[in-house]
């Protein structure tokens, strides 16, 4: 059922087949239901600086850095960058909002494929811009033993945010992983864009209010509308990836 998104996927890279030994997480929108904070947070500390981001836009953004999506809004309403004193009050602001709302919980859907990934044998790694201080803990404790420091790459470890490769390759690295012997989960455009870039199959998961079309635009190989029919799909799935080959 999913044999020819994965043949095309083989074709445009050349490669033989997919020899599956890892599955790359993104972190925000697909192990924790955190995005509505975001987008809400965002819309609110935009607006105390006399800016217009809306909640859906905010979804769009996901992924940049912080300064590039204050640099985008402020572009746009004001016809000029932010200073970085400015971009440093406004994204202070938002981590405060968002802090200040109740903490997201895991995403339906995601413990379970995990569960069914690591009987496989397969590695988790984690690839998020996030630099919350307190990730590891958090995960561990909404997913025992699954992420470990090594085989994580987050806001400090990358220098290009998504939708450059950066991160996935560096994913990729730090697994001694080729591009084949993996593939990603994401549920942004922008995610999906660094996922496609680094040359992994790329699975969009849905779970937010954009349309279909804007993941399938950003390079997404295979769409599920929510972590839960992807875990449901998974066994499925996992046999079209073990016997594809060109
Ligand atoms: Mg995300």
């Amino acid at each position: 059922m999913y044999n020819d998104k994965i043949e095309n996927y083989l074709r445009r890279h050349d490669y033989t087949g997919i020899r599956l030994r890892a599955v790359l997480f993104d972190m925000d929108g697909v192990l924790f239901d955190s995005m509505p904070n975001h987008a809400r947070a965002w819309h609110e500390a935009m607006a105390l600086y006399g800016m217009h981001l809306s909640p859906e836009e905010a979804y769009m953004h996901e992924g940049r850095t912080g300064a590039a999506t204050i640099n985008i809004v402020s572009r746009r309403e004001r016809g000029t960058d932010a200073t970085p004193e400015e971009i440093e009050r406004i994204y202070k602001t938002k981590t405060d909002l968002f802090n200040a709302l109740p903490k997201a919980q895991a995403m339906p859907g995601a413990w379970e494929l995990i569960r069914q990934l690591k009987s496989e044998g397969l590695a988790i790694l984690l690839v998020t811009g996030s630099g919350q201080a307190s990730l590891l803990d958090r995960l561990n404790r909404h997913f025992p033993d699954t992420f470990h420091q090594e085989l994580m790459v987050t806001a400090y470890d990358v220098s290009r945010g998504k939708p450059d490769p950066e991160p996935y390759l560096k994913a990729l690295a730090k697994g001694g992983l080729h591009p084949w012997e993996a593939i990603v989960v994401e549920n942004a455009p922008m995610g999906v864009q660094a996922g496609v870039a680094a040359g992994i199959l790329t699975l969009a998961v849905n779970t937010g209010p954009l349309p279909d079309s804007v993941l399938l635009d950003a390079g997404a190989d295979l769409l599920f509308p929510s972590m839960t029919a992807l875990s449901e799909q998974w066994p499925v799935l996992r046999e079209s990836l073990a016997g594809t080959t060109l």
